[in-house]
């Protein structure tokens, strides 16, 4: 028989310390992010509260916690920085605790002769990377929500950064990690520069989404910091079209640029507003990184490319400009202006991020920016951008404002336009559904097409990992039955 929520927390309290079992308001309905904020922002909530907030000081507290919850049959949201998006967070059963591992904040290691750091899941990226720069050394990773994501979340969600074209996304740094089972075992990978010593287990927990286990402990690579000399060039191209063209010979020539964008016009306009654009042309813009003469050579390779596709030379202010304010938006998590904006416009805006190979992304981009409108109602802006450019493909990040007809229907109104993207991306034998986010909540019902036949690899995985199907309800794989 399952035991209620009272006793629930009279047991979490006695196995951590009431210090840690949270159960006030506050703390119940904080810490989703953006997941629901337009929601919030009237008062609603259509989701159910969890039953605690467990703050974990230590890899002891999770294993507690973990060993308890599963025993139990009680749903487990691991948690760090709260900046994700997707569903990710959001409980879906009243049986739920959240267990924050955001107290777990200390940098265990900095070893600059190896070029790895260790930290625990609850370090902030943007401390650890203001740490290793007293090394002269870059973490290399930099999403926008650098300045709020922790070490924990961006494995979890198989994050990338804004330089990612040079460095690489989470997996490619990620050297060794700690990890608590829900079973309570403690299992470590070890930080080996790379193996063939069967599958690589790195990969079980990269992307896990919190639905398989909790991530203690990250060891992940440095790189040497060069902040004297950034190559950069922005370009206006003709369409968007002959902007993928030229993107994809500066990667498939093998320059490597740290920063690759193409913009539309609505995207430019409501984002940045810094370059003037026609209706139908494109920003396109890059910057290179790394030793001088390395980066001025790229430079001047990529230029030459970006000039042989029509691009129109238009200097680096309009990069420079990128550079300071690309992470502007974290400003709004949490502040109750966002709160306001919504209850005065009805409008909220999202983004939804999808990849494909060269052949298929010019028509994914197409279709989307053709079909979508008819498709959905209240929809006051459409764009996209390309940030993360591959030898074989890229991705785009669809940007869109939707007028919400009513809080109570917001969801149901998000996830309209969510699905249609990504009904036009799947049409597409390379389209992949998520190129960054994670699936969360709301688009895991797409991950048996987007896995296709190896998804029931990924039930087995499920089923192995978490037995009892107690890791973040929802995530995944789609309606997993305990
Ligand atoms: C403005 C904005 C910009 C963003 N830009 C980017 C971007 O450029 N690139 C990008 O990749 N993402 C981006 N994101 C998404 C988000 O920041 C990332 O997904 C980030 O990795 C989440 O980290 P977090 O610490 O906030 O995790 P949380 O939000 O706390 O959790 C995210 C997920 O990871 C799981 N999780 C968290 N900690 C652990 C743990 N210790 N063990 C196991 N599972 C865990 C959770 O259960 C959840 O499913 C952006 C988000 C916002 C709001």
């Amino acid at each position: 028989m399952l035991i209620s929520k009272e006793k629930a927390i009279a047991d979490l309290i006695e196995l951590l310390g009431a210090e840690k079992v949270l159960t006030d308001k506050a703390a119940l309905e904080g810490g989703e992010g953006f997941n629901r904020s337009y929601e919030k922002a009237f008062g609603l909530r259509t989701n159910p509260l969890p039953m605690a907030v467990v703050e974990a000081k230590c890899t002891d507290d999770i294993v507690k916690a973990m060993k308890y919850c599963n025993e139990q049959l009680i749903n487990v949201i691991p948690r760090t920085g709260c900046s994700s998006g997707e569903g990710l967070l959001e409980v879906r059963d009243p049986r739920t605790i959240i267990l924050d591992g955001a107290p777990m904040d200390q940098i265990i290691d900095i070893d600059p002769y190896n070029m790895m750091a260790t930290a625990q899941c609850g370090v902030p990226l943007h401390v650890l990377e203001d740490k290793v720069r007293e090394f002269g050394l870059t973490t290399g990773h930099s999403p926008q929500s650098q300045p709020v994501a922790f070490m924990g979340g961006l494995v979890a969600t198989r994050s990338i950064g804004q330089f990612s074209t040079y460095y690489g996304g989470i997996e490619d740094m990620l050297c060794g990690l700690e990890a608590v089972m829900p079973d309570g075992r403690v299992i470590r990978i070890r930080p080996v520069p790379r193996r063939a010593s069967g599958p690589d287990m790195r990969h079980l927990f990269l992307g896990s989404e919190g639905g398989l286990a909790y991530i203690t402990e990250v060891t992940v690579k440095l790189f040497p910091y060069y902040p004297d000399y950034m190559w950069m060039g922005g370009y206006i191209m003709k369409d968007m079209a002959t902007g993928f063209k030229a993107v994809r010979d500066v990667m498939a020539k093998g320059y490597k640029p740290s920063v690759v964008r193409l913009y539309d016009k609505p995207d430019i306009d409501y984002n940045f507003g810094s370059v003037e654009l026609k209706d139908e042309e494109a920003f396109m813009f890059f910057t290179v990184e790394g030793p001088e003469a390395v980066a001025r050579a790229n430079g001047d390779g990529i230029h030459a490319i970006a000039e042989s596709y029509g691009g129109q030379y238009i200097g680096t202010k309009a990069v420079e400009h990128w550079l300071e304010h690309r992470n502007d938006v974290c400003k709004l998590i949490g502040n109750p202006l966002l709160h306001q904006r919504y209850r005065e416009k009805n409008i909220y805006y999202a983004t939804t991020e999808i990849s494909a190979n060269w052949s298929d992304i010019a028509k994914i981009y197409e279709d989307v920016m053709a079909n979508v409108p008819g498709k959905i109602d209240n929809l006051v802006m459409l764009g996209g951008h390309v940030s993360h450019s591959y030898i074989n493909g890229t991705n785009i990040y669809f940007v869109y404002q939707l007028k919400i007809s009513a809080p109570e229907n917001f969801y149901e109104e998000h996830c309209k336009i969510v699905d249609a993207i990504c009904e036009e991306v799947l049409k597409y034998p390379t389209g992949g559904a998520v190129h960054h986010h994670g699936m969360g909540k709301q688009r895991v019902h797409f991950s048996p097409i987007e896995h296709g036949s190896s998804f029931s690899l990924l039930e087995d995985i499920k089923k192995m990992m978490d037995p009892n199907s107690i890791m973040n309800y929802g995530v995944l794989v789609p309606r997993y039955e305990k």
